[in-house]
């Protein structure tokens, strides 16, 4: 008997849990776009999103998802012919330079697989071999949302200086802001990335670009920019409408800034970073039991390289897809598919999944979710060690 009736969980990597409140917030009558309210609304939101970022930088905001915050990055830094290193750790990595080399930036690729975080040593000999400074930015995935590998910022920041090598550190930080302890100053990144719909706890729909002083005055040559993704007139405008090269999101605005209320003044960033990693560690501890005794086990072995807000896992003999499709027909839990982890058509490609723990959630959403996967892998006979949801629990219960 299906049992899914009642409020579904999506727990996929973004769009994440929303608060109710963002959602209430943003139910209401569009507001006057040329002046008013408004105004102070979006200067609002940009000070909570430098906020939200530890950083005194600049803020551009674009109607975009992740891919379209991505390109606005480039467009802003690049020109046709320039020099990009990507530290690849997974799907995302990979597509935030292909982006870059379809735009015509020359990208030199160092990749790390998807089993462990990007080795900071490399990173520094990949620099020091590059005696003419061609490159002009170094681009880093924090969380890759695909491996669930997490990479050391600050690490990847000493190893460009202890190269002397001036380029620029671009990070993808859209599935860890919000979640994951993330310090664009003190961590010395130039240009950060974001989006609305995953820590920020937001409706797709929002990409943000975080830029430095220095990263600003490279931007002023910058070729590839063209005026919609100029981040110029967005982070200084003079009047509101060039805030958003246009129309305002209004209602996107009205759920963010609910939201950053939320992050910022109500439960404090040390505690959602707090809250995150005891969740993960909830996750973590159920799939290691499972392990025990099953075809199943976390992707990243070193706690330290894992992501707080999403982990992905192999079922084998595909029983990470139909213990999916068991827990969203019979049980209204909805868990991420593997990406990037086998090649697609493949059966191995049916062995990966992807638990979500990231934004508005909490022990008994977490705790549910596995105690669903649990019933599942009883439903379907999928072998599993006992004892996954005492661990999880135990997690729980030490906060
Ligand atoms: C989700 C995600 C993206 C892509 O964002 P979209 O909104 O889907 O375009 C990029 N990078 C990371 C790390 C992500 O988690």
């Amino acid at each position: 008997m299906s049992l899914s009736q009642g409020r579904p969980y999506l727990a996929i990597p973004g769009p994440s849990t929303m608060p109710d409140r963002v959602l209430a917030a943003m139910h209401r009558p569009a507001p006057n776009i040329y002046e008013g309210d408004i105004e102070l609304l979006a200067a609002r939101v940009a000070d909570g999103l430098r906020r939200v970022a530890l950083s005194t930088s600049h803020v551009a905001i674009y109607i975009a998802n992740g891919h379209g915050a991505w390109e606005a990055s480039l467009a802003n830094i690049f020109s046709r012919g320039d020099k990009a290193l990507a530290l690849i750790t997974g799907r995302f990595g990979d597509i935030w330079a292909q982006s870059a080399a379809a735009m015509g930036v020359e990208v030199e690729r160092l990749e790390f697989g998807i089993k462990s975080s990007v080795d900071p040593d490399r990173v520094e000999a990949a620099l020091r071999a590059d005696a003419g400074h061609e490159i002009k930015a170094v681009l880093l995935t924090h969380v890759d949302t695909a491996s669930s590998l997490r990479n050391d910022i600050a690490a990847v920041r000493a190893a460009i200086d202890a190269a002397g090598h001036p380029a620029l550190l671009m990070v993808d930080a859209i599935a860890s802001l919000g979640c994951d302890e993330f310090r664009m100053d003190d961590w010395g990144v130039d240009v950060m990335v974001a989006a609305s719909q995953k820590g920020l706890m937001v409706p797709p729909g929002l990409g943000f670009v975080w830029f430095s002083d220095k990263a600003n005055e490279v931007s002023k040559k910058a070729d590839l920019v063209s005026p919609y993704w100029n981040w110029q007139p967005r982070a200084f405008p003079e009047m509101v409408y060039q805030y958003f090269g246009g129309t305002s999101p209004t209602h996107h605005l009205f759920g963010l800034d609910e939201s950053l209320k939320m992050i910022l003044e109500e439960e404090g960033l040390p505690h959602i970073w707090a809250r995150h990693g005891t969740l993960a560690r909830t996750v973590w501890a159920a799939f290691e039991a499972w392990g025990q005794d099953g075809d199943i086990a976390l992707n990243v072995a070193n706690p330290a390289q894992r992501a707080h807000s999403v982990t992905a896992a192999r079922i084998g003999g595909g029983g990470a897809q139909r213990l999916r499709h068991w827990l969203e027909t019979e049980a209204g839990v909805t868990l991420g598919i593997g990406l990037g982890m086998a090649d697609p058509g493949t059966p191995e490609a049916n062995d990966f999944l992807r638990v979500a723990h990231m934004g508005h959630v909490n022990a008994h959403m977490t705790l549910g979710a596995l105690a669903t996967m649990e019933a599942g892998m009883q439903a379907l006979d999928i072998a599993h060690g006992g004892g996954a949801l005492a661990a999880a629990a135990a997690e729980v219960a030490k906060g």
